[in-house]
Parts: structure tokens; sequence; C-alpha cells
């Protein structure tokens, strides 16, 4: 059994109660993983159980799917990095040679993904950028969204889009990685999939691969489980608890990121060291308008622009509460030049995910460094 009465309440408290099992004396408050590959059978009929082999089930799979199914509003498939979930996406829902729309500007290994290692599909492949303009989507199978793309921040209008698509007989699927379903609830705005990498901000502590992709369709739900069960690539156990334990804070973590992020955008604008700030919560930025009609919380990535490589690499050396590291969402903040991993922005591009320290001590450090490099 699950919490159902959670449902409907504040994000704070489905975050805490989500997927938990109803109380059971000298039992935990959240179960800890089980750790099987088989287990017992009554012997005779196949499959009477939920679970008989751990590469098509496991209870600790399940507690965290019904939460993260409830936060999204649909039915969760777990996978063991959002890279495997868009994967097992892309490769159940796209045949020999249909077409298919995905973000210019969106996730590197995504583009990558549908270019090399889906060749042999002879898709048409149109890539977009998330600010359009769109094509006409007659005659497209499956249209990948991200919004707030990566690393400009760039937003989208999912619910005219979805429209356009169902129109023209197209699935649309929203990457929602950056978002959260807690600052985005693409499913409720018509998409037929959310995909996210869990590896972000949903776990937060830049500790655990997971991803996930959710679906109001059962048809397509399982669909995936199959997919999931006969390709083989699954979470395991342990991650699976960690993430569940981590989903727990996800509301308070984001709120501190997102105020966090505010004060840093500020302070950043206001610096003569930094030529672009952009983050969805600034009244001035190009996504902003859109953002605030269509997300209920504004991420905790800024995006700066500084004069070359040079000057952002000292910048973040110079920010101790700065981490030089990829990857965005966790509790730390943390700099990462996208120009180094060949992404086609500018050099000088840093992407800041702003972490959960105190914001008047991340100001200072931040501001600090930045005097730094422009002395
Ligand atoms: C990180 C990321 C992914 C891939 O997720 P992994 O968990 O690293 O496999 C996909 N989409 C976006 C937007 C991401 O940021």
């Amino acid at each position: 059994m699950t919490r159902d009465w959670a449902r409907g309440l504040g994000d704070g408290t489905r975050c805490v109660h989500s997927g938990l099992a109803d109380p059971v004396v000298g039992e935990p408050l959240l179960a800890g993983p089980v750790f099987a590959t088989a287990y017992h059978l009554n012997g005779s009929s196949r499959r009477s159980e939920p679970d008989y082999y751990a590469r098509a089930g496991n209870p600790t799979w399940r507690a965290l799917e019904t939460a993260i199914g409830e936060l999204d509003g649909g039915q969760c498939v777990l996978f063991p990095s959002g890279m495997a979930a868009i994967s097992t996406l892309l490769r159940t829902v796209l045949h020999y040679g249909d077409t298919v729309v995905i973000p210019s500007d969106g996730y590197f290994a995504t583009r990558t993904f549908v270019a090399e290692e889906l060749a042999a599909l002879a898709l048409t492949v149109l890539e977009v950028p998330t600010t359009g303009s769109w094509p006409d989507f007659d005659g497209v199978r499956l249209v990948l969204l991200e919004t707030p793309s990566n690393p400009w921040l760039d937003v989208c209008d999912i619910q005219s889009l979805v429209d356009r698509a169902h129109a023209a007989g197209a699935l649309v699927a929203v990457d929602n990685t950056t978002a959260t379903p807690l600052g985005q609830q693409p499913l409720a705005l018509g998409a037929d999939f959310v995909v996210a990498s869990d590896s972000k901000a949903l776990t937060g502590h830049s500790d655990i691969l997971m991803g996930h992709v959710s679906t109001v369709d059962s048809v397509l739900a399982d669909r995936l489980r199959k997919a999931r069960t006969l390709g083989g690539a699954v979470p395991a156990p342990f991650e699976t608890w960690l993430a569940h334990r981590s989903l727990g804070t996800l509301d308070l973590r984001l709120a501190r990121q997102s105020s966090n992020a505010a004060a840093l955008a500020e302070a950043l604008l206001a610096h003569p060291a930094v030529r672009t700030v952009r983050w969805p919560g600034l009244p001035g930025d190009p996504a902003h308008e859109l953002a605030r009609r269509q997300m209920r919380r504004f991420p905790g990535v800024v995006t700066i622009e500084l004069a070359d490589a040079e000057t952002a690499d000292r910048f973040v050396a110079a920010a101790r509460l700065v981490a030089a590291a990829t990857s965005f969402g966790g509790l730390h903040t943390t700099g990462d030049r996208r120009a180094q991993w060949g992404d086609p922005v500018p050099e000088g591009l840093v992407r800041l995910s702003v972490g959960c320290e105190d914001p008047d001590d991340l100001v200072a450090d931040v501001i600090q460094a930045l005097d730094a490099v422009v002395t």
C-alpha cells in the first residue's frame, strides 16, 4: 500500500511522503533496499507474484516509481540513468524512416545518440532551437522538447507545441531534467512523456545516476517496462533507495537553490565583468514571461558569459564556494565552462549550478572571485 492520501497535498508533504508504505509497527519509515535477484515462488504458477526475478521488478523500484509518478502525474518507469531513459524511449517509439524533432540546443548526448546510435533507422532528424522557429509537424513521429534548455535556459511553450504536434499525429516528450516535477508539469500540459535525468536536481547530491520516463498512457508505460526488462539496463536497488531518500528533501533543496539563484543573478547582473546573465527568473530575461506562466518555480541554474576561457577558468578557481564540475542540481554550487566539452557556446560561458549554501556567503564569494579576475 502506498500513501494515496499524500496526493493533492503540498510539494514538501508529497516529497516527504510519496511512495512510502503505510505504517507497520517495527518497520522503518522508508523501507531499505531489497537485494535479490531471485525471490521465493510458490513452486507452480509462473509470475504469480510481482517479484520473481530482479531484472523485471523490485519492491525498491516500485516505491520510488510510485513517488516520482505521483509528482509527475503519471506512471513512472525508472532507468539507471537519464540516457538509459531517453535512449529506451527513442528506441521504443521511433521506427525505420520516421521523422523526429529534437532540440538543437538540448542535451548533447541525446543529439549524438540520435545521430549515431540510431543511424540505422534512417531517421529524418529536424534539429530546432528551443526558441523556435518550429517546423510543420505533419509526418513527424516524435517531438522531443527540452525546456528550460541547456546551457542557455531558453524556454518553449509546451502546451501550444503539444496542441500542434497532436493535431499532426505526433507524440511529444519533454526532457524535464532542469525543472524537475516540482518546477514544471509537462504531462498536465498534454505531453505524452516526461523524460528526465534524476542524476541532477531530483536526487541532488551529486552521487547517483538515475533516470525515468513518465506517461499517463498505460499501454506506452507497459511498452517501456518491457523494453527495460528485455534491454536489461535496470537500476540497482541501493541507488534506487538512495534516490528515494534524497527525494524527500527535493522541495527544500529547490526552494533554497532557486532563492540563491535569484540573489546571485541580481548580483551578477550588476557586475562589470559579466557580459550576459541568463536566468528565467530575472524579469528582463528573454525566457521570463513564458517561464513565469509555464513553470511552478525557477531552476537553480544560472548561466553567465565572461570575456574568454581564461577569465572563466580564473573566476571558477578564485571562488571557494564554486567547485569546477559538470552536471548540475546538487547541494554544492558548481561551475562548468561548457565550451571545454565542445558545446557550441562562447568560450567564456559558465553554467553555474547554484547549491544550498547561505545566500550571503555565496554572493560574497562569487563577487570577490569576479573582482579578482577583472583586477
Ligand atoms: C544529464 C542530462 C541527461 C542525461 O542524464 P544522465 O543521468 O547523465 O544519463 C539528459 N538530459 C539532460 C537535460 C541532462 O541534463
